[in-house]
């Protein structure tokens, strides 16, 4: 009998954050775990628009969850050729279908803009992928409830199980011959808010851990003391309180302690517009998600200060008005949405507060704010900041350096080997030198394309 042989490839979130993509080859299986956009500068969202020549070779796509840096490369390998099925949770695939109609739309936009300001470099601008491909690929989606076993091929199986990350988000456990592979998949907090907690490591020969925040630690002051401190004084100044957000997980977070801060009359029960399409479609997905809104008072809270505005000339009408309310609309890093008209009303009055929901990457508006710029661009125009910006630090969907080694630390028995990926090089380098202090076991950095042979 030939020997089994085992290999991983990966394509992307090596030696960065976005782009998740690694190939698993088992004797004449290949499967892909993961197929994420890459998304940033310049240099890797070109990636983007190489072909991978995989597609007709792949048998299955395994899903960990639907953020765009690992759903968003699907309609273009779907595009490339492939055929078979793309595996995920069944609220994974709720998002997923969500997240890709919007990246779409989002493709075929920017296409048409540069087409008509004819801006691109090219004869004639191209979407990465059109609203028909996305459909093409969500019919593709087979879903499969947490810690079911599937088999895509000879002696090779693998499992969801939560790891607490966003909503349907999986680790993946994968069986090939003998031997264990663990896939972490972006791992969550280890005391989440409003999400399951992630469940222990399972036994594996070679752990994939994520390593998004290998070198930083999560801010210790508490959110809820955080926005109580700044609606309160949106409140007394009669301003408004602008939240720009991310769709998944983080608006329902907010939405979450807004209703527990009324709740526990620790800000006045104001009028809450949640004013963004997705997010709005988003939350309709995960009523029945969320354990915080079965409680009935919290929803009963709900029902009296929520708005939801799905209307573009709803949005702009509450765009103009004085009265105080707080506002939660996209985009998170105010890069696009219906948050910038929001702010280009409001920016420059000193009564306006806005909560930044987290983490800010470099270039974009949101971390702009958060170094205390004077002035701010929107649509063409420059306007004074004069409104008191609060960041808020300890939110986040992925576990802090001590969190993942934590995570690692509890599993009944310590992997052999583990390569990080998902991380930019310098925080990937200092956990790998962490963990194998701590845990005296290799510890290997993934890097761009690096092939990985598993001995038998
Ligand atoms: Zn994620
Ligand atoms: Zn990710």
């Amino acid at each position: 009998m030939k020997p089994n042989s085992l290999s991983l490839k990966f394509l992307g979130a090596a030696g960065t954050v976005t782009g998740s993509k690694t190939l698993l080859t088992f004797n004449g299986s290949k499967i892909l775990i993961d197929c994420g956009l890459f998304q940033g500068i310049k240099s890797l969202r070109k990636q983007n628009w190489e072909d991978l020549d995989l597609a007709s070779d792949v048998s299955d796509i395994i899903l960990t969850h639907a953020h765009l840096d690992h759903s968003g490369y699907l309609p273009r390998f779907v595009k490339q050729g492939f055929k078979g099925q793309i595996h995920c949770t069944p609220i994974t695939a709720k998002l997923v279908r969500i997240i890709l109609l919007d990246s779409a739309k989002i493709q075929e936009e920017d296409a048409e803009r540069a087409n008509r300001k004819k801006y691109s470099k090219h004869e004639k601008a191209e979407p990465l992928y059109t609203t028909e491909d996305v459909h093409h690929t969500l019919n593709l989606i087979v879903t499969h409830e947490y810690n079911e076993w599937m088999v895509p091929g000879p002696d090779l199986r693998f499992t969801f199980i939560q790891n607490g990350h966003i909503p349907g988000s999986a680790m993946v456990e994968v069986h090939a011959g003998v031997k264990k592979i663990v896939f972490s998949g972006d791992l969550g907090r280890l005391k989440p808010l409003i999400m399951p907690k992630p469940k222990p490591l399972p036994e594996a020969d070679l752990l994939i851990l994520e390593s998004t925040y290998g070198d930083r630690l999560h801010g210790v002051t508490s959110a809820f003391d955080q926005i109580k401190e700044a609606v309160n004084l949106g409140y007394e100044q009669k301003g408004q309180i602008l939240i720009p957000s991310f769709a998944v997980e983080r608006t329902q977070e907010i939405l979450y302690i807004l209703l527990c801060l009324i709740r526990d009359k620790k800000i006045p029960s104001l009028r809450i517009y949640l004013d963004s399409p997705m997010a709005t479609e988003v939350t309709k997905v995960l009523l029945s998600f969320y354990e915080f809104l079965k409680d009935p008072e919290l929803r009963d809270i709900m029902n009296r200060n929520l708005e939801i505005v799905s209307d573009y000339r709803a949005s702009q009408a509450i765009v103009a008005m004085e009265e105080c309310k707080i506002v939660i609309a996209g985009s998170g890093m105010i890069t696009g949405g219906r948050i910038l008209h929001h702010l280009e009303a409001h920016i420059s009055k000193p009564s306006t507060v806005v909560i930044l929901p987290g983490f800010q990457a470099l270039g974009t508006r949101g971390s702009d704010l958060a170094k205390g710029v004077p002035e701010i661009k929107f649509f063409g125009k420059y306007y004074k900041v004069q409104a008191r910006i609060t960041q808020l630090d300890s939110l986040s969907a992925h576990a802090d350096r001590n969190e993942i080694l934590e995570w690692v630390k509890h599993t009944s028995k310590l992997p052999q080997r583990i390569i990080l990926n998902h991380g930019e090089e310098t925080a990937a380098h200092s956990l790998k030198l962490k963990l194998e202090h701590e845990l005296e076991i290799p510890v290997l950095v993934a890097t761009p394309n690096m092939h990985y042979v598993m001995d038998f």
